[in-house]
């Protein structure tokens, strides 16, 4: 049996045990299993007692396979690090704040750090800060993977957004579209064909950013569109689906940039409500606006 069909069987033996909250004998568990091998059968059994999901229960002169419950997932502990595990347990991967922890478990504040700190020392749980509040602590399983919104994902290091590394990534991203939009326009095609071969999805900006080897970390689909929408918000990309909803991106390039647009002198003028063409005041004589065009 293949590896993955083991685990795919660990996970039918767990769930037929879960099922069985007194316990479950070799016997029964063979009755439920008919089309698994006695072989197969034990070496699953063994990887779960293994890796503490099952334990051995005597009953009479049977032995019953029972999940184990997460308290006894606590070597040694007393009650109250039972209660403190089962609570950072029920949080899962996005972690529990010791504030709360006080709140769930009703323990004064001295005897949660105690108790949090046995457990670190054993480690079953960790601490680790989050990038929404840098300066609380978080405690969670010691084998979960943290969830996104605590790392900050892959623009995050440390605790720290890493600014020059998004700037080199937008520069990239952004030149990537304009290359694209360049070999587009160098086919010589009708406007139609070269503006759809402009435009590019996060998972091709994922496989080139991937093969410039730029990135530490692996860059998911979602981050590329992260840094692809930064870019349509400061106008250099737009955005479009296909016909499968997909997010598509393509450079833009606006005729008048938008420092010359802040710069045209009508805005701020005193005498605009008085300005039109043919006027004392118009704009065919006003030599602001002549700057202006000059500039
Ligand atoms: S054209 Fe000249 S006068 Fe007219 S509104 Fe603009 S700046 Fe003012």
């Amino acid at each position: 049996m293949s590896a993955s069909d083991l685990t795919e069987l660990d996970n039918r033996v767990l769930l037929i045990c879960e099922q069985n909250e007194a316990g479950i004998s070799d016997a029964q568990l063979s009755s439920v299993l008919p089309d698994v091998d006695k072989s197969d059968r034990v070496v699953s059994i063994n990887n779960l007692l293994k890796t503490g999901k099952l334990s051995l229960l005597q009953s009479g002169k049977i032995l019953l396979y029972k999940v184990k419950s997460q308290s006894e997932n606590v070597p040694g502990g007393d009650n109250q690090e039972k209660l403190l595990y089962q609570i950072i347990s029920a949080a899962g991967n996005k972690g529990i704040w010791v504030r709360d922890i006080r709140y769930k478990c009703n323990l004064m504040l001295t005897q949660v750090n105690k108790i949090l700190k046995s457990l670190e020392s054993k480690n079953l749980v960790k601490s680790l800060k989050s990038v929404s509040a840098g300066k609380k602590k978080l405690y969670m399983l010691y084998d979960l993977t943290p969830d996104r919104s605590v790392t900050g994902g892959a623009f995050y290091s440390d605790q720290e957004f890493e600014s020059e590394f998004v700037d080199v990534l937008t520069n990239q991203c952004y030149r990537f579209l304009q290359n694209k939009a360049e070999d587009a326009q160098g086919q010589k095609s009708d406007p139609l064909t070269v503006q759809n071969a402009s435009f590019a999805s996060g998972e091709d900006m994922c496989h080139y950013i991937s093969a410039l080897g730029i990135s530490k970390v692996q860059l998911t689909v979602d981050d590329m569109e992260m840094v692809l929408n930064a870019l349509i918000y400061d106008g250099k990309v737009e955005k479009t689906l296909d016909a499968q909803h997909r997010s598509l991106y393509r450079a833009v390039t606006s005729p008048v940039n938008s420092v010359s647009m802040a710069k045209v002198p009508c805005g701020v003028c005193p005498v605009s409500h008085e300005c039109e063409i043919g006027g004392t005041i118009s704009p065919t004589t006003c030599p602001y606006l002549n700057d202006w065009l000059q500039f």
